[in-house]
This record gives structure tokens, C-alpha cells and sequence, in this order.
């Protein structure tokens, strides 16, 4: 059955994260969870919530759009990881409680006007660019700070912290670093800004050693995404 599937993925991205810990001393609570759920049916999103997770992520605003509305009932926090466009901002402020990928600042005042429109509070974290690859999005280090500086100003939402992918082809141990740092800067200034968002199926173990807070799973936990195109 699905569920069991889910059951044995749950618990051992659990195993892997408390090891994770464990070889940093860390405690095992500073980790959140949040499951990636793109491409998986609503159905999934339901029995991971039956089985106690609270923290869903989606990348792409029209599926993600879909399944928060069926689930509207369900006790979870909408994570929104995808990189995002002003003219999805509508519809994502509708139901996304934390969006990982604030990058510039049109982004953060087209987010900001929906959220007083909506009257919503959402939060926001600063979406760190650790390459040289715009195509990735994220912010340049040296311009993350000013723009967690702006959002700390601004209406209808709250800073939560730093988001990152690492980058392909690096070690992901160096661009993590470099990640806490900036999230280190920014805390300093905001000292309640405390979520890093960072470590995927493959890189959890150096994220964690690095100071994540959330990791963002998918293929770890619900197995392989079937390709888009076939
Ligand atoms: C898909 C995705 C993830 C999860 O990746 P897996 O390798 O399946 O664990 C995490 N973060 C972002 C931004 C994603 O798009």
C-alpha cells in the first residue's frame, strides 16, 4: 500500500536526519522536515499528514495552487521552494504560509501588495544564489543582507531566514558554508530570522552539518519523480 511506502520513506529520511545530527552534535528537533510533494498526487500530501508531517513543499504554482486547495483542511504549512514570478504572485500568496525564494526586490513589493490585499502575512526567505548561474535564481551574497533589510521593513510579511540550492557539480559542504555565513550576517541584524532553508535528498547530511534548519526532501522520501515527458 501507498501508505506503507510513505510509512518506510518517513522513517528512514527520519534516520538519516537524527544521524545527520547525531555526527554534529546537533539536537535532532532544530531539523524541520519539509517533504517535497511536486508532481505527487494530493493523496500522498494526505497520508504524509496522517503520519505527522506538518511542512509540505511544491515548486510550481499551478499544481501547488490545485493541491492547497484540496487539502485546504488538512493542518499543514505551505512551503513554496520554486523560483517565482511576479504574475504568480496572486495566486501563491493565497496559500503558501513561507516562500523560500524571495530573490529581488519587485518580487518581495508584488508579494508584500498581495498579502495586504489578501490580508495575510507570509513569510519570506531570502533565496541565496550560491553560483554564477542566474538561471537558478537567488540573490548574490554580498545583496542578500540589504534585501532582508527590506523585507524586515515591509507590510504583509515576515523574514524568516535564508533559503539555497547547491549548486551541481560543487561540493555542496563549500557552498553551505558559505550559506551560513550569510545567514549568520543576516541574523545578526535579525536575530528572529532564524530559518535556513538548505539540503535536498542528496546533500541533507552537509546541510545539517552546515546549520540547516529545514531540509527540503522529495525523492528521498516519496521516491523517483516519473519525467515530466516520456
Ligand atoms: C525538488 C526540490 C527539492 C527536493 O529535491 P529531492 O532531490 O527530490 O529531495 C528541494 N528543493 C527544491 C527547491 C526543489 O525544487
Amino acid at each position: 500500500m501507498r501508505s506503507d511506502e510513505i510509512a518506510a520513506g518517513l522513517t528512514e529520511i527520519d534516520t538519516r536526519i537524527g544521524e545527520a545530527c547525531q555526527a554534529v552534535g546537533r539536537d535532532r528537533g532544530e531539523v524541520t522536515l519539509i517533504a517535497v510533494t511536486k508532481t505527487r498526487p494530493a493523496d500522498d500530501v494526505r497520508i504524509l499528514c496522517e503520519l505527522g508531517v506538518r511542512d509540505v513543499g511544491e515548486n510550481r504554482d499551478q499544481e501547488a495552487a490545485a493541491k492547497a486547495h484540496e487539502l485546504a483542511g488538512l493542518p499543514l504549512t505551505w512551503h513554496f521552494v520554486g523560483q517565482l514570478q511576479t504574475n504568480k504572485v496572486r495566486s501563491v500568496v493565497g496559500y503558501a504560509d513561507v516562500i523560500h525564494s524571495v530573490d529581488r526586490l519587485r518580487l518581495l513589493e508584488a508579494i508584500s501588495k498581495e498579502a495586504v490585499r489578501q490580508g495575510r502575512k507570509v513569510g519570506c526567505l531570502i533565496q541565496v544564489a550560491l553560483d554564477d548561474d542566474p538561471s537558478r535564481g537567488g540573490a548574490r551574497p554580498a545583496d542578500v543582507l540589504a534585501l532582508a533589510d527590506e523585507v524586515a521593513l515591509t507590510e504583509g510579511v515576515w523574514l524568516g531566514g535564508v533559503m539555497a540550492v547547491a549548486p551541481l557539480g560543487e561540493e555542496p559542504a563549500r557552498a553551505f558554508a558559505v550559506l551560513r555565513d550569510v545567514a549568520t550576517r543576516v541574523q545578526e541584524q535579525h536575530p528572529r530570522a532564524t530559518m535556513v532553508s538548505a539540503g535536498m535528498s542528496q546533500d541533507l547530511v552537509e546541510a545539517v552539518a552546515y546549520g540547516a534548519t529545514h531540509v527540503r526532501i522529495g525523492t528521498a522520501l516519496l521516491g523517483r519523480r516519473r519525467p515530466f515527458v516520456r
